[in-house]
């Protein structure tokens, strides 16, 4: 059985030999993540390369998906690297102190602003909610803490604060430099970190452009401020070609009980806006260093798949884990497995919703029938940019969408779709008559349909119009195709 699940899997030192990410691809992935957050442009490059050769060899397209790291707040750093936190024990902060000169008393902190953004009352999470400070007083440079969650700290852990409120912005200078490098290395999708408003997106887009990239923006939900204003979330949605359910930075700042219900949200609210949707962290986080899932991560990606979200995404157990390609192979036969439901295969999507675009009218329809009409074993969408398999993956099916283009950018940009596959093709160099024949034996040749097997095809009058798709057609294999 296809996967229509799509799964993304960020590199990292486990995963930067030919060989390992020869086998991540033959695992399945589809997207590959460039953590922006570690590593240099030099080694994002060479990855990128490694990526595009190798997958090419297995006549696959993967797409690359840069992340950058954005404002990502951190501690510095300790003399002895490490500290024990007793609960209790006054704590401080101090953006004034050396910023390797952390004791058993204090820190300091690489974001000053921060005396600006806390109160005494605040609680400021460390290390991924590990650590729990209760802020007391600011004074001076200072930030006054007690212990409310103790435990081990190191150097530059990630520090959050409890409810949001923090007011960096979400593209730093490091950031504009990466989005450069991300060009330059042919980014299919470059990602936002702690996205707080639509301008930040449009600021990324503008950048973006301006170096001649035409990468997909995907908005990473990642701050309980955005998450709690739903206007900006659906202005931040709208505004991106898709959003990643950031569970490891949103969980620590709006509480990992809030966040399965916000995670369903995201991926419902992303769909209907005709948008693409990811589920992120701590995924298969035990398969770091086993080479089993606990059943709490099966069930974990099971639900994601049943929200219906398009991709799934492995952070560490992919980058720096014991076992990658396991992983992979892992969450693609979970992926699978929830996929034979056939709560995942019937849609109400806007059944009574009125549309505005003829392209968008035409994939819902022919969604429609293909899901209803017995027979139909693929469909056949002639694309351009992509919009139209898009548009049909908004909508549930057991049905593969083949996305026929002409252009790589296109049939990369499709691998984070869910239900989509891609096939080289150009239809402007055969007979206007003879496409969608030629079309459907390129699927008999694949093994995806044989004779007898009903296709739907869907294109535009001009083959080469963008949003131009206008018609859609059943034919059946083995029978006069025009
Ligand atoms: P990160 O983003 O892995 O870059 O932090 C994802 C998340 O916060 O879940
Ligand atoms: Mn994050």
């Amino acid at each position: 059985m296809l996967r229509r699940t799509k799964i993304v899997a960020t590199l990292g030192p486990a995963t930067s030999t030919p060989e390992s990410i020869s086998a991540l691809i033959e695992a399945g992935v589809d997207v590959v993540r460039l953590n922006f957050s570690h590593g240099s442009a030099q080694e994002h490059q060479e990855r990128a390369q490694l990526v595009r050769e190798l997958a090419s060899r297995q006549q696959r397209f993967v797409a690359i998906l840069a992340d950058l790291q954005g404002p990502k707040l951190r501690i510095a750093r300790f003399t002895e690297g490490k500290i024990e936190l007793q609960v209790g024990q006054p704590f401080t902060l101090d953006a004034g102190m050396d910023k390797n000169a952390g004791t058993q008393d204090s820190v300091g902190i690489d974001y000053e602003q921060l005396i600006q953004d806390v109160a005494p009352g605040d609680c400021l999470l460390l290390d991924d909610g590990r650590i729990e400070l209760a802020v007391e007083e600011i004074s001076g440079q200072q930030i006054k803490c007690r212990v409310l969650v103790g435990g081990p700290l190191s150097n530059n852990k990630g520090l959050n604060k409890k409810g949001g409120g923090l007011s960096a912005p979400a593209l730093t200078e490091k950031d504009l430099i990466d989005i450069e490098t991300a060009a330059q290395l042919g980014a299919d999708y470059v990602a936002v970190s702690f996205v707080r408003t639509a301008e930040d997106i449009i600021q990324a887009r503008t950048l973006l452009q301006k170096t001649g990239s035409k990468a997909g923006i995907v908005a990473k939900i990642e701050r309980a401020d955005l998450v709690n204003t739903v206007e900006e979330l659906d202005a931040v949605i709208r505004a991106s070609d898709a959003v990643m359910v950031a569970r490891g930075d949103l969980g620590v700042e709006i509480g990992d009980a809030e966040l399965v219900a916000e995670q369903k949200y995201i991926i419902s609210q992303a769909r209907k806006l005709n948008r693409v949707v990811i589920t992120a962290t701590q995924m298969m986080e035990s398969m770091i260093h086993s080479p089993m899932p606990t059943r709490a991560e099966v069930s974990d990606v099971a639900n994601a798949v049943f929200d219906y979200t398009d991709a799934v995404m492995l952070s560490a157990e992919t980058a720096i884990g014991q076992y990658p390609a396991a992983a992979v192979e892992a969450m693609a036969r979970i992926c699978v497995g929830a996929e034979k439901n056939p709560a995942t295969h019937r849609s109400k999507h806007r059944i009574h919703q009125p549309m505005t675009r003829i392209d968008e009218a035409i994939a819902l329809s022919a969604m429609y029938a293909a899901n209803h009409l017995e027979g139909v074993k693929a469909i056949i969408c002639m694309t351009e940019t992509g919009a139209t398999p898009l548009i049909m993956s908004r909508i549930k099916s057991p049905l593969p969408i083949y996305a026929f283009s002409r252009h790589p950018v296109t049939q990369h940009k499709v691998a984070l779709y869910r239900g989509v596959q891609t096939v080289a093709f150009d239809a402007e160099k055969m007979p206007a008559d003879e496409v969608n024949a030629r079309a459907v034996a390129e699927l008999e040749r694949l093994g995806v349909v044989t004779k007898g097997d009903l296709v739907l095809i869907s294109k535009g009058d001009y083959a080469n119009a963008q949003g131009g798709t206008n018609s859609v057609k059943i034919v059946q294999v083995g029978g006069r195709i025009r």
